[in-house]
């Protein structure tokens, strides 16, 4: 069996408290591995304020297996993935937190589900939330059930954004070059066959987590109005639904008003009315808004991340051929 390369992504943003630990940690494992497959690793410094990149630097000169890019600000999570990706050069490539919240141990069951078991992807399915606000929880499980109701993007309870992909996968996920993305979202869109492994939370081995509040929200909102077009349908179901309402009471108040004259009153319930439908078509002008900036963004075209610093080895090849 001839031996097969494996790109590990990890995209960092102010990780230098435990980019170290990381890799060691998954130098240990490629070593368990080494000989099945050889190791790549794709850190991605998503426009860190602290000396992330100097230790991205400092371990590339020991080890050429390390590679990095740098982005010229911080981009977000979903792209610094997303520029990991495109750069792997391996036959299968990993995402995974450089946090150790992802325990690199699962690379190996995942290995094996890809290359003895058929699977085109394996990925880590956490069941326990130990450590983890319990709102967060409770938010974060909501939400995922009405995203799955409201679109055909299946979220697996538990599904973190650590996964070991096929070659084809890859590409099928780099096709999807949207400017809003929501990864979960595509790797449950572009399908394949994927393996759930299970394990254990573990809490970050150093630093702080990135995620505010409000950054979950909008990361949600992302998620729905990025995969489902049924916030739309509902603004037309409640616009819908009030006209009816509507033409019913006109039809009660002509009735009333020939049988028993016009009595002044009722401008109360007039305003209320008044106030109420406003708002609803606010609300949904809102709704629409949302969209239409979305749409704005797509077309804009521009992309999805800019890195200042690129050294991989396929930089460093294109590199010698230019020399000559
Ligand atoms: N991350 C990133 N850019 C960001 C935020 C986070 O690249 O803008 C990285 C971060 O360095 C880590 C991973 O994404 O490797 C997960 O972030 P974090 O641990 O803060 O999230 P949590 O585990 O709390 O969901
Ligand atoms: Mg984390």
């Amino acid at each position: 069996m001839d031996k097969k390369k494996i790109t590990a992504v990890v995209p960092c943003y102010n990780e230098e408290a435990v980019i170290e630990l990381f890799y060691k940690e998954i130098c240990r494992v490629a070593g368990e591995l080494s000989l099945r497959a050889d190791f790549e690793f794709m850190f991605v410094n998503d426009g860190s304020s602290d000396g992330t990149l100097k230790k991205m630097q400092e371990l590339r000169r020991e080890d050429k297996r390390v590679c990095f890019l740098s982005f010229s600000r911080n981009f977000g999570k979903e792209a610094a993935m997303y520029a990991g990706l495109e750069h792997a050069t391996g036959d299968y490539v990993a995402v995974i937190d450089a946090d150790l919240q992802h325990p690199p141990a699962l690379l190996i069951p995942m290995f094996d589900a890809l290359t003895k078991e058929g699977y085109d992807s394996a990925a880590a399915q956490r069941i326990s939330r130990k450590g983890e606000p319990r709102l967060r929880s409770f938010v974060s499980r909501r939400f995922y059930r009405v995203l799955a109701k409201l679109s055909q993007i299946e979220v697996v309870e538990g599904e973190v954004d650590y996964r070991l992909m096929s070659r084809a996968m890859v590409n099928a996920v780099l096709l999807m070059s949207e400017r809003n993305r929501f990864t979960k979202g595509i790797f449950s869109w572009v399908g394949f066959k994927t393996k759930w492994i299970p394990y254990e939370n573990v809490e970050r081995a150093a630093g702080k987590t990135k995620w505010s509040f409000w950054k979950l929200v909008k990361y949600s909102m992302e998620g729905i109005i990025g995969y489902s077009t049924a916030p739309l349908a509902l603004v037309s179901f409640i616009g819908a639904l009030f006209f009816t309402f509507a033409i019913f009471a006109i039809l009660y108040i002509v009735v009333k008003t020939v049988l028993w004259g016009d009595p002044i009153g009722g401008w109360p319930s007039l305003a209320c009315m008044i106030l109420g439908v406003g708002g609803l078509q606010l609300f949904g002008m809102g709704i629409l808004g949302q969209y239409l900036g979305k749409t704005y963004l797509e077309v804009k075209n521009r992309p999805i991340y800019v890195a200042s610093v690129v050294e991989t080895n396929e930089a460093v090849k294109e590199g010698e051929k230019k020399g000559e």
